[in-house]
């Protein structure tokens, strides 16, 4: 038996008529069973239930934010539905148990688990409803709850799955019901032994397709986005980009690292180990052959384009004028993985050291503090990343006329540099 497993992002199911897509989509590319459909939070869902989530915790009116939302996917399900339809109890029922877990099943002073138990229930809802309209569509589907199958252990907000007994699960209880349906579920939701949900990271969806992927085995991944596919670049800050129809793992990975925001970062591994493709495609031109990334060396010609931005740089000098040395070196980077604190460019020279760093208000502070008695520690905030893989030298030196540099890098295959922003 081979499986497929499609993902469909907060865009695409951002209204009613990207809801209908999504049907269309599922009929004509997909099939009518051994498919697992994937879906997230609608729109920007996710964003809302934090902001509801932290009027909540900071005692401001959330109910605003509430009824909000709460009007949003009535609005929605009101274009897809007729009026006598069960899914407006559904409907009713959702919102409900999300007031109550906020009144009464959050824990006041554990922001983390509260927001996992909040922030989850934008894929409930949305995964819900595709999930209704499927079967009006005479498309029958079978809807699961994530957190039953995905498990994880008790990190919120970034849980870590236990893929062994994952597979399991899904091994034995989804493939019998994929046999003659297909499934729908929740993107970015896991859950724990204590059967509580948790959150795999922001933008987590596509880390779920790919872990369902890996567990049944599947033929392959679509992601179906609002571009045609992996660009070059960003095209709302590179006029021009290209389109690569094909990359590799490691490539499409490389890509993630450098900050590129078409998939999440976690996604590509368990397809690797299994040598399962991932397609990304655009559901607004679905019969577009979109980025196949898959185990194929690809001749890569178009030099990628990767902004990061919101970034500081953070520069050490030892206090006496002394040299730099390893132990200098090691007591910076222990605090850095002491912090979770992510490098994302590093470069050292005689009498100082430099990382460039997510400029996180919180753990920059905290880095500073547990530093600044033995380091000099200059902050350049306010700079972005830019990383551009397989350059051309004319064609670079274009691009980074326009910015001041900070901090420049080079090898024969990639160019970073530290701008200001
Ligand atoms: N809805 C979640 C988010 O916006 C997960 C996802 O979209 O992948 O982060
Ligand atoms: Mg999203």
């Amino acid at each position: 038996m081979t499986y497929k497993i499609f993902k469909f992002g907060g865009a695409s199911v951002k209204d009613a008529e990207a809801v209908k897509n999504v049907a269309h989509i599922i009929r004509e590319f997909g099939s009518q069973n051994n498919l697992l459909v994937v879906v997230s939070a609608m729109g920007k869902t996710t964003n809302a239930l934090e902001r509801l989530l932290n009027d909540f915790f900071e005692q401001k009116d959330w109910q605003i934010e509430y009824e909000t939302l709460k009007k949003y996917h009535l609005e929605i399900v009101e274009r897809l539905f007729s009026k006598d339809h069960l899914i407006y109890t559904a409907l009713d029922y959702l919102f409900l148990q999300l007031k109550d877990t906020l009144l009464n099943k959050i824990k006041p002073n554990q922001y983390d688990e509260s927001y996992d138990q909040i922030v989850s229930f934008g894929e409930v809802v949305s995964s819900q409803i595709l999930s209704y309209y499927l079967k009006e569509q005479k498309i029958d589907n079978e809807w699961i709850e994530a957190k039953d199958y995905i498990k994880t252990d008790t990190t919120w907000r970034e849980g870590k799955v236990d893929l062994p007994w994952t597979e399991n699960l899904v091994k034995r209880e989804l493939k019998p019901i994929l046999q003659d349906k297909l499934i729908v579920t929740q993107g970015f939701l896991g859950g724990t032994l204590g059967h509580k949900v948790t959150t795999l990271g922001r933008e987590g969806s596509d880390y779920s397709a790919s872990i369902f992927a890996y567990c049944l085995d599947a033929e392959s991944v679509t992601i179906w986005k609002d571009v045609p596919g992996i660009l070059n670049a960003d095209p709302k800050k590179i006029p021009d980009t290209q389109l690569y129809t094909t990359l590799s793992y490691t490539e499409a990975a490389e890509m993630t690292f450098y900050g590129a925001n078409v998939i999440h970062p976690k996604t590509i591994k368990p397809l690797a180990n299994k040598n399962i493709p991932l397609y990304v495609r655009s559901f607004v031109e679905p019969s577009k052959s979109g980025t196949c990334i898959d185990g194929e060396a690809s001749q890569r010609q178009t030099p990628t384009i990767i902004f990061k931005p919101n970034q500081v740089l953070l520069t050490f000098s030892v206090k006496d004028l002394a040299f730099i040395t390893e132990e200098n070196l090691s007591k910076i980077l222990h605090t850095f993985t002491q912090l979770n604190c992510k490098i994302n460019l590093m470069q050292s020279s005689a009498v100082s050291f430099s990382i460039c760093t997510d400029y996180q208000t919180h753990r920059i502070e905290k880095v500073c503090e547990f530093l600044e008695e033995e380091f000099a520690i200059k902050q350049e905030k306010s700079v972005q990343l830019l990383t551009v893989l397989y350059y051309d030298e004319q064609n670079l030196q274009k691009l980074i006329s326009n910015y001041q540099k900070v901090l420049e890098q080079k090898t024969p295959q990639y160019y970073r540099v530290v701008v200001s922003e």
